[in-house]
């Protein structure tokens, strides 16, 4: 019998095809006594060596899916496998006790993390967790059990999964995944926005039922509506690959005019970027349209690490991305950690709100250096051609701005100081994501060069709905009035002072949102790549004076319901 979930949509497009059960294996782990400790100690060795084996490719596919720094997680793996206190804990444990290699490497991983644990230090607890993990690898390999979620079945198949983090989503292959379907998380939280990033239909929030499902069962994802469809008949599965070929002829076409503006029906060309984290990311973007990138997400190059990244090395990989995107414009924003992605190093403590704690711009206050560095490595790795704008996340007040402004003027100077090149111009702005920036949309103007509007955040904060919790991830919607009263308030406050403003949050891909975001006056719409050909496509239908009434109407009415009723009806 047939079967819907109905979920959030978190990528458009329609899967059809098995689904596979990501579902990380436990495992009964058996004592056994009176072992040959030479030979338990070669089963170990063999299981390190093949555990070594399996972190190298896995580190060679992220660095390759996702980037170098997302892949270091990996190499730290593999050091705690050479590590020699390690390797000798593992043999006492085998020569004193006797017992099977399993269970030495079970006493001894518990041992060393244990002893992590105690460590009064946030970096060292965050440690324990890896070698937990080592651990895992090592005895699933022992016992002859997969331990990776790549190890997927030979056909491609629809991902369900309680949730997944960014580490999980890299492990899978690209051309092994139909669709991506998690039971927890909200359409913008991190997870949701890599699987949007990958291009593969998604779906989250989906209250599907684990013990009801089996591998290899069919279904059908529809990303844009967020729904898992089980067992369908016949007809329904011959219908989604009626709709299926449409939209891929749909895309075709999309594909052939991706390359040309936004322009409306009136003859007013909007600007359309990308949403990036990496120079991949970049390459794919201008394949698919990209004007240039209104947000290079930089917190990618901290994550999955031990250290903060060097001046020289965050040069580097802004330099690639600088030269990938020509003259064209790159918004960079710096380092916008905390919130769901905390970073060990950084000196993270527990908190009981962490999207409204120690986030963003908020750590300049005391540790400016990571601030001040990366204004280094962003103005060393402009070169006369880039167009380089840099934008700071999380402002909340006036005074936050002209800190930032000061560190970079202090980078600046200092690197004039050292005789080293940096460019003439430098766009310098803000992103809008706090009510208070919106409210004082007018009078921060003043103090920058343009905002961009994360209506992610944005939403979150004016809604009060944490954007993680599937719960309350029904609540979070752009579409509320509210929040489209505070856009407006953002547009007329930078217009007002002629200033240009962008929108980097997922409303900016999403077509029902682009008649009232064009009415309110946006500049640049920033997104996801595979949304560019697509959101053009809808630019181009659109007439921007009409835009203006939808946009009008649509601040004055009730719900977030009611909006997207109206739009829907206008579309
Ligand atoms: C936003 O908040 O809308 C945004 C673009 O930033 P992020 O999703 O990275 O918080
Ligand atoms: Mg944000």
């Amino acid at each position: 019998m047939s079967k819907v979930y109905q979920g959030i949509s978190a990528s458009t497009g329609l899967a059809i095809g098995p689904v596979w059960l990501y579902r990380p294996a436990t495992i009964q782990i058996v004592r056994k006594n009176n072992c040959d400790p030479s030979i338990e100690w070669q089963r170990c060795q063999s299981a390190l060596a093949k555990a070594n084996e399996q972190l190298e490719q896995l580190h060679q596919r992220t660095s390759e899916t996702i980037g170098a720094a997302e892949a270091e997680i990996f190499e730290a793996h593999q050091m705690i496998l050479s590590d020699p206190d390690f390797l000798e804990t593992i043999q006492t444990n085998l020569n004193t006790q006797t017992y099977n290699a399993e269970i030495a490497i079970q006493d001894s991983v518990n041992t060393y993390a244990n002893m992590l644990l105690a460590l009064d230090s946030t970096y060292f607890q965050e440690r324990a967790q890896d070698v937990l993990d080592i651990g895992h690898r090592l005895i699933h390999i022992l016992m002859g059990v997969p331990t990776d979620s790549f190890e997927l079945p030979e056909k491609p198949v629809i991902i369900l999964a309680e949730d997944l983090s960014p580490s999980d989503t890299v492990q899978f292959p690209r051309n092994k995944i139909l669709g991506i379907c998690t039971q927890k998380g909200g359409p913008t939280s991190h997870t949701a926005i890599l699987s949007r990033s990958l291009g593969v239909p998604a779906a989250v929030s989906v209250p599907f039922d684990w013990e009801t499902i089996q591998n290899g069962q069919m279904a059908i994802l529809d990303g844009a509506v967020g729904s898992l469809l089980l067992n369908p008949s016949p007809d329904q599965q011959k219908t989604a690959n009626q709709r299926q070929t449409a939209q891929q002829t749909e895309w075709e076409h999309l594909l052939k005019h991706a390359a040309e503006p936004a322009n409306t029906s009136d003859g007013k060309t909007i600007e359309v970027v990308a949403n990036i984290g990496s120079a991949d990311d970049a390459r794919h973007a201008l394949t698919l349209g990209a004007e240039g990138v209104g947000l290079l997400r930089t917190e990618f190059l901290y994550l999955n690490r031990e250290s903060m990244p060097t001046e020289a090395e965050q040069t580097q990989v802004y330099r690639e991305i600088f030269e990938i995107m020509g003259n064209r414009p790159v918004v960079v924003r710096t380092l916008d950690i905390g919130g769901d992605k905390a970073v060990p190093y950084i000196g993270f403590e527990e908190e009981a709100n962490p999207f409204l704690g120690w986030r963003a711009i908020r750590m300049a206050d005391n540790q400016p250096d990571l601030l001040r560095i990366q204004f280094r490595a962003l103005l060393r790795a402009a070169s006369a051609e880039t167009d380089l704008r840099i934008m700071i996340p999380m402002i909340s007040n006036a005074d936050e701005i002209k800190m930032a402004r000061n560190l970079l003027n202090q980078a600046k100077q200092e690197l004039q100081n050292e005789k080293i090149d940096t460019p003439e111009t430098v766009q310098f702005g803000i992103m809008v994501e706090i009510p208070a920036a919106a409210i004082q949309a007018r009078e921060l103007a003043d103090l920058v060069d343009f905002f961009s509007i994360g209506t992610n955040d944005l939403t979150q904060y004016a809604l009060a709905v944490d954007r993680t919790n599937e719960r309350v991830a029904h609540l979070a919607s752009p579409f509320h009035p509210a929040v489209l009263r505070l856009i407006r308030m953002t547009i007329e406050g930078a217009h007002v002072k002629g200033k240009w403003v962008g929108l980097c949050g997922e409303m900016a891909g999403d077509p029902l949102a682009a008649p009232v975001l064009l009415g309110l006056g946006l500049d640049e719409f920033s997104m996801a790549a595979s949304s560019i050909p697509g959101l053009k496509e809808t630019i181009r239908q659109l007439d921007s004076q009409q835009c203006k009434d939808v946009a009008n109407t649509v601040c004055e009415l009730l719900t977030a319901q009611d909006v997207k009723a109206y739009l829907q009806k206008l579309l």
